[in-house]
């Protein structure tokens, strides 16, 4: 090991630093004790196969080394000039001379606007050299880390709260509005009693609903990376879903079409997920494509763009159809086109989260197509078994 190595090896390499020294811009003069040096080569080579943003510093704050992430972050910094020139975080700043002034290492969160928002974390520790007295650095070394997907997940989960909260608060302040109306001005009301009961009812069982979801997208979400491997056949399981959808078909006044082939289309499923899955697309069609009297529900078995052959099932319905913005944005959870229609048709913004999540554990994929006007189409794509 040549590097701080007083070895004739070490004095050949010293000297061949010193030269290098000598002729290179690159190179600050390395502040260590008498006898000893910093190996540049073996340091660069070091820091470049660091995955994080490196720099390290002499104890003079100015740059020795640092590697491509560090200087996608901060484009000015130099070899051998001051860090501080560079570095356009203050915290950051303060914390390189806290480390210096101390001898320990510091740490500190900061989050940077251009060209994006990112949060990032950066320890910054003081490393005494062999040779020097102790307390003193001989260098600094700089890392950071990412946390911007940490803090990703963060906001979605304290978005993912609020917003569940907010669904079931809405019901259950109507409940608590009602109970005390029942028990006020409406004791003796025998009309307005049957009324309101009826409205309860359908609030409780709005927050059952909610709940419901809430824990199937748990459930599956805690099995995400548990591939089904139970052999289904699909013909079945979406000939179910249609004839127990027959009743709210009926209500609406829509005919389901199914049109499927006569061999059966086998893939690896959980089936109880997979009729929740058929059941929320049918359901939506149904509901929110009333007014267009008919939902086709296609199943097929197709070639793939990979060649694999994969299983179809296409449900499309002729109501109004949903605006191109929208369809991006479906599957996100508690996404609503209309919130209004979606709480009057009984929905809770979660199904086709549910679908989508459904797909994801099955390896399979959502396809959406609509054109205002002229209905929507989903299409639920699964690799055959
Ligand atoms: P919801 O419980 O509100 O039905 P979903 O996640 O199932 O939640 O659907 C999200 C939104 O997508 C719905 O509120 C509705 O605005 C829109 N949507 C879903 N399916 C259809 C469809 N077949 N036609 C028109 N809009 C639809």
């Amino acid at each position: 090991m040549p590097a701080f190595d007083d070895s004739s090896a070490g004095r050949r390499l010293i000297g061949w630093l010193e030269r290098l020294r000598g002729t290179s811009h690159d190179v600050p003069p390395a502040p260590l004790a008498a006898g000893r040096s910093l190996d540049y080569v073996l340091l660069e080579a070091v820091v470049s196969g660091l995955p994080d943003p490196v720099v390290v510093l002499d104890g003079d704050g100015r740059v020795l080394a640092f590697n491509a992430g560090a200087g996608t972050l901060a484009p000015a910094l130099r070899r051998g000039e001051p860090a501080s020139i560079a570095l356009r975080t203050p915290e950051l700043v303060e914390a390189i001379r806290a480390a210096n002034a101390s001898g320990r290492a510091q740490r500190i969160e900061f989050s940077t606007r251009v060209p994006s928002v990112r949060w990032s974390e950066a320890i910054i520790a003081p490393i005494t050299l062999g040779g020097r007295e102790p307390g003193r650095p001989g260098v600094v070394v700089i890392t950071v880390h990412d946390l911007t997907p940490i803090h990703r997940v963060e906001e979605m989960r304290a978005d993912f709260v609020a917003n569940a909260s907010h669904e079931l608060r809405t019901p259950l302040a109507a409940l608590s509005g009602f109970i005390e109306t029942l028990q006020g001005p409406a004791r003796d009301d025998t009309a307005a009693r049957e009324r309101f009961l009826g409205i309860m009812r359908e609030q409780a069982w709005r927050m059952a609903r909610l709940i419901d979801d809430l824990l199937s997208l748990s459930r599956i979400e805690l099995r995400a990376h548990m591939r089904p491997d139970a052999p289904v056949d699909l013909v079945p399981i979406v000939r179910q879903v249609a004839d127990g959808l027959q009743t709210l078909a009926r209500d609406r006044g829509v005919a389901i079409e199914v049109a499927m082939p006569t061999e059966p289309l086998m893939v690896l499923g959980d089936r109880d997920e997979l009729i929740r899955l058929f059941e929320n697309l049918v359901e939506n069609a149904l509901k929110y494509g009333a007014s267009g009297k008919r939902v086709d529900i296609l199943l097929s078995s197709v070639q793939a763009a990979d060649g694999r052959r994969e299983a179809r099932v296409a449900v499309r319905d002729h109501g109004p159809g949903i605006a191109a913005e929208h369809l991006p944005r479906l599957t996100e959870r508690f996404y609503r086109v209309d919130v209004g229609e979606s709480r009057a048709q009984g929905g809770t913004g979660l199904g086709l989260a549910l679908v989508k999540h459904i797909l994801n554990r099955h390896q399979g994929r959502l396809g959406i197509e609509s054109k205002p006007g002229d209905g929507a189409t989903f299409t639920a794509r699964l690799p055959l078994a």
